[in-house]
């Protein structure tokens, strides 16, 4: 309560993080400046102006909602008026970490990040630190704002997922342990290169000291990088390895993809001093991350597994090297270059079912691989469809990965995963 009385924030930006981070500012005694595009609506409230300001004099600090840059590919007008006049901009997982120590709370601090598993290792660590019950919260790019977590005790530990802008955001907020799962190429619109893009990744580990532990992917040249930027600040660190894991039981991560990010979860529950056996019972009770290699149910031995999520060939790469053979439901609105880069794991294709827009492209690279497919058009057809082959097989998967995107026939990739469940649940009853 009240740890920003009197002091005033100005908020651009107000979908569901910007708005949340305006109702946990007034809750902690602020004044908040804050506007959109669009006309916002939120409630009223004595210290909120609803208003564009041309003048941040006095301003504590500017939060930008994460979609709006402030240096690439070009700073929005009003981050260099924040520059210009000596305003940091900040995400609001800083201020939370503020917030946290103003209370007097010595809570731990977890940041995750990478191209990729950023949501399943947050959720997974998160999962694991609850089932051992260690007081957490997790928020961040997904989910809920950092803002609104609510505060926890000094053996509390918040667990948060950060995207490259958040990262490039922070000032003195430090994590006991952080981990960079991954780097590939993404967003670079936003970073300029790969050395940009990497350069704001690194800020996963700012402030850490000699205490902490900082835990890299081993997969690619650019976290060696980092690994010798640690090695020259003291900051132990952990490589994670994939392959060389304990024994565990974890039904919900399939695939070693999901190997990876255990391993990742493993170092950093050890360090926030989590036994083995904790973690060990954490993964095996982890029901999974939706739409992600979900299995969302069984049926005479045949699983219905919802992977939309997958909006891309290199995230339907690893689903299909999670399995040994599948009765694969792919199709929407293609990305760049199809499914060519899929090649590699065709043979694990029993019959494709193509649904959406773009399934003549995908039909044409399939035919040239001599991979079988049906046009099934939609997800109605392709899933009774995709069963009554399995059955008739020793194929036990039906999965949905489309690579692709969804809004041709769906609002998203979340409405698209929704109603292939709706459909396996309707063909079991
Ligand atoms: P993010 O939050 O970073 O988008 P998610 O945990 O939501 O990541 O996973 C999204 C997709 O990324 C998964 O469906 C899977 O295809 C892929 N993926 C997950 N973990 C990894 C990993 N460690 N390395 C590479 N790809 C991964």
């Amino acid at each position: 309560h009240n740890l920003f009385s009197n002091e005033h924030f100005a908020v651009y930006g107000l979908g569901k993080n910007g708005a949340a981070v305006v109702q946990s500012l007034l809750a902690m005694g602020a004044y908040v400046h804050a506007w959109d595009d669009k006309t916002p609506s939120l409630p009223h409230h004595d210290r909120l102006t609803l208003a564009p300001i041309s003048n941040l004099t006095g301003m504590s600090a500017l939060i930008l909602s994460p979609g709006i840059p402030h240096n690439l590919p070009k700073p929005h007008p009003i981050a260099d008026l924040a520059r210009a006049q000596n305003v940091p901009i900040l995400s609001d997982a800083e201020l939370l970490f503020q917030a946290v120590r103003k209370a007097g709370s010595q809570a731990r601090f977890v940041s995750i990040t990478g191209t990729n598993g950023k949501s399943t290792t947050t959720a997974l660590l998160t999962h694991i630190l609850q089932t051992a019950h260690v007081p957490c919260a997790a928020g961040g790019n997904l989910g809920i704002a950092s803002l609104a977590l609510p505060l926890l005790p000094d053996e509390g530990v918040y667990v948060i997922e950060m995207s490259s802008y958040m990262l490039e955001r922070l000032h003195q907020f430090h994590a006991s342990t952080a981990c960079l799962l991954n780097i590939t190429p993404d967003h670079l619109d936003r970073h300029g290169d790969m050395a940009g893009y990497t350069s704001a990744k690194k800020h996963v580990f700012d402030n850490m000291t000699p205490k902490d532990l900082a835990v890299l992917g081993q997969d690619d040249p650019w976290c060696d990088a980092i690994a010798h930027d640690l090695e020259e600040r003291k900051i132990p660190f952990t490589l994670i390895d994939p392959d060389h894991l304990p024994e565990f039981e974890a039904s919900a991560l399939p695939g070693r993809h999901n190997r990876q990010n255990i391993a990742a979860v493993w170092a950093m529950a050890h360090h926030l001093g989590l036994n083995d056996k904790d973690i060990r019972s954490g993964l095996s009770s982890f029901p999974g991350l939706e739409h992600r290699l979900q299995k969302v149910a069984e049926y005479d031995g045949i699983s219905f597994v919802n992977d939309s999520k997958a909006t891309n060939a290199e995230a339907t790469s690893k689903a299909l090297a999670s399995y040994d053979r599948v009765m694969w439901i792919a199709g929407g609105v293609a990305k760049a270059g199809g499914i060519e880069m899929l090649v590699p794991w065709f043979d694990r294709i029993d019959h494709a079912f193509l649904i959406g827009q773009d399934a003549e492209l995908f039909a044409q690279t399939l035919t040239k691989h001599g991979v079988s497919f049906s046009r099934s058009e939609t997800l109605d057809k392709a899933v009774p469809e995709a069963f009554q082959k399995a059955r008739q097989s020793d194929v036990k998967t039906v999965l949905l990965s489309p690579a692709c995107a969804s809004f041709d026939q769906f609002r998203n990739f979340e409405d698209r995963g929704s109603y292939f469940v709706q459909i396996c649940k309707h063909i079991m009853s």
